[in-house]
């Protein structure tokens, strides 16, 4: 038999996807490999097509028993002799599966790597012909990995107690350089074939917004992805709850998830969004593991997560059907702050080996935190990370999409650059980001005058510049390699050894930045849906409403004598069934609204459609 008719006939697939025939050619010549391809890539037919073709017992070492259990099942379905050795096992069984694949009833036997140095397992190995060894999850190995096993360190013994050595696959679904090098290094493969594929998801668009107002962001993205459902992370449960209630307030159908919850409101809250009876899920990153809902189309996330794997799973999850679904993760510097604090306190200080974790969760979240201030194609720099390469410039994410400016920003680098230079010559190890900004913006506060940093020449040399635009130069000038950011817990700004040549030689500093910002994109977009609001049809809830305003306003027209039109027309009627204005602000904004109409019937009308969204809102 070859390749071609094991998958056509034990995994009914007629051709490898991409990459796939190689990993399998290589291992059936004898080669170790070593295959990084994410959940739903095709991964174990890596595997299970060498065990159907190379002669004797195929070892698959799994962590997870369920996934073993059910990878056995379907095995079994396709006609393949498998079982599985874990932990679950009651005695008698666990040592009649031993017997049955000493005599050599199996093809593959997956085994839970605790198991690997047990006598009777030991017994089996040295018995049977073992050929090839597949290690699932292989990134359990590392402890630079998110799920550090150390079961998983006994894997390179045990293969090496064989009699014969075997040809040994590892695979994981996420591996970074560190971790490969790890899975290399501790598996003891011998010039592995290394294959990385599958991350790219050309049909999620990548985006990072910076909105003043996340709440209000959200909020507007949802209504104008009307009949579309999609999912929006929060770090917390406070946000979830918050975000959900705001949601539900403006007539969005939302429920919500998170380890808070009782156990069967949870798996309610699920249901009801994985069978579309609510369009948006509000939810920590306690939801989604091993949810299958395709059409998702839009994973918005409304904090930063801790790291670039977390995202990428997490955005992961939108557009499973292939349809074209959006990934937009709206930043804010106090994000960073409340991951270092995370960081800080979910590891024990006094422990060496915590001490390692929390410096390589601080490693990953830097990564995190690049993302989100990068200018360059943003799925050239996720796939850069897993592995994968990428030329850049895909044109489906913010970065390749958004107008980008080229800012000259010397001056405000010399200003920025000669403030830090005055700080260090009074205090040599420099001063945190904060007391520099308070320096150069020339605040009075109590701390900034007991330093006496008043008394400084460079002392309020940038009043006029607003907090968030003195944020982004200090951003350039780190990313530029000009200042350096350096220590955790109180974090201190210097000088770099490039700074000089800005200072005393004129070098010019330049900043990429968008040319439309995020307030002026969603300005765009309401104004978009103000033109379209009118076109599109209403949904039937809109409709309803719509209804309902047209009997208020009857009823105004009426006591104030005047023809019904001339109190609002149908146009202004149709954009307050869509857009809910909640606000004076916001009822202005609807096109035939003045002020004196506004005094005049705003309030009427606003308390109108609140009480109508109050009744018709989807909350229990
Ligand atoms: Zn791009």
């Amino acid at each position: 038999m070859d390749k071609f008719s094991v998958l056509q006939q034990y995994f009914g697939h007629s051709s490898f996807r991409p990459g796939q025939e190689q990993v399998v050619d290589a291992i059936v010549s004898g080669q170790d490999v070593l295959g990084v391809m994410p959940t739903g890539a095709g991964k174990s037919v890596c595997y299970q097509v060498p065990a159907m073709l190379m002669p004797g017992l195929t070892l698959v070492i799994s962590p997870l028993i369920s996934l073993m259990q059910d990878q056995v099942a379907a095995l079994e379905e396709e006609g393949v002799h498998a079982a599985c050795l874990n932990s679950a096992l009651p005695e008698g069984l666990y040592s009649t599966i031993l017997r049955a694949a000493l005599e050599g009833d199996y093809k593959i036997l997956y085994v839970a790597p605790e198991r690997l140095l047990t006598d009777s397992f030991l017994y089996l190995a040295m018995h049977a012909r073992i050929a090839f060894v597949a290690v699932d999850e292989a990134h359990c190995v590392s402890q630079w990995g998110q799920d550090f096993r150390p079961s998983y360190l006994k894997i390179a013994e045990f293969i090496s107690r064989l009699p014969c050595r075997p040809v040994i696959g590892a695979f994981t679904a996420t591996a970074t350089e560190q971790v490969k090098q790890d899975i290399i290094a501790l598996l003891q493969l011998n010039q592995p074939f290394t294959l990385t594929t599958g991350f790219d998801r050309p049909n999620l668009y990548f985006g990072v917004a910076r909105p003043r107002d996340k709440e209000r962001y959200i909020e507007e993205y949802i209504l104008d992805h009307r009949d579309r459902s999609g999912i929006v992370y929060c770090a917390t449960r406070k946000s979830v709850e918050s975000v959900c209630k705001e949601l539900r307030s403006v007539g969005i159908s939302a429920t919500r998830y998170h380890a808070g919850l009782t156990p069967e409101e949870r798996s309610k809250n699920q249901e009801d969004f994985v069978y579309d009876r609510k369009r948006v899920m509000v939810a920590t990153n306690a939801f989604g593991m091993g949810i299958d809902k395709s059409n998702v189309s839009f994973v918005l996330h409304y904090n930063m997560p801790k790291n670039l794997e977390n995202y990428y799973q997490e955005a992961g999850r939108a557009g499973r059907d292939g349809e074209r679904a959006e990934c937009i993760l709206l930043f804010s510097l106090g994000d960073v702050q409340t991951a270092k604090y995370f960081i800080q306190n979910s590891h024990d200080n006094d422990e060496l080996q915590a001490e390692a974790a929390a410096r390589r969760d601080r490693e990953r979240l830097d990564v995190m935190v690049g993302y989100c201030k990068t200018t360059r194609c943003l799925r050239s720099y996720l796939l850069d990370y897993f592995g994968e390469h990428h030329t850049g410039g895909c044109g489906n994410c913010s970065n390749c999409t958004g107008e980008f400016v080229q800012t000259d920003i010397t001056t405000e680098a010399q200003k920025i650059l000669s403030g830090v230079a005055r700080i260090q010559k009074r205090w040599p190890g420099g001063l945190g980001v904060v007391a520099l900004v308070q320096m150069l913006r020339g605040a009075k506060d109590q701390k900034t005058l007991e330093r006496g940093l008043d008394q400084f020449p460079t002392y309020g040399i940038m009043r006029d510049v607003p907090p968030q635009r003195m944020r982004l130069y200090l951003d350039a000038l780190q990313e530029q390699g000009y200042l350096t950011e350096t220590g955790d817990e109180f974090p201190v700004i210097t000088l770099t050894a490039k700074a000089p040549a800005v200072l005393f030689h004129g070098e010019q500093v330049t900043m990429q930045e968008r040319a439309a910002t995020a307030q002026e994109t969603q300005a765009k977009r309401r104004a978009s849906r103000k033109k379209t609001a009118a076109r599109t049809a209403l949904s039937e809830a809109d409709d309803s409403l719509l209804a309902s305003l047209k009997t208020l306003r009857s009823e105004l027209a009426q006591k104030n004598h005047v023809p019904a039109y001339i109190v609002f027309n149908n146009v202004s009627l149709d954009e307050m069934a869509e857009l809910k204005p909640r606000t004076m602000g916001d009822f202005r904004r609807i096109s035939g609204v003045g002020d004196a109409k506004a005094a005049k019937y705003g309030e009427a009308f606003i308390k109108h459609i609140a009480k109508w969204v109050r009744e018709h809102s989807e909350e229990e």
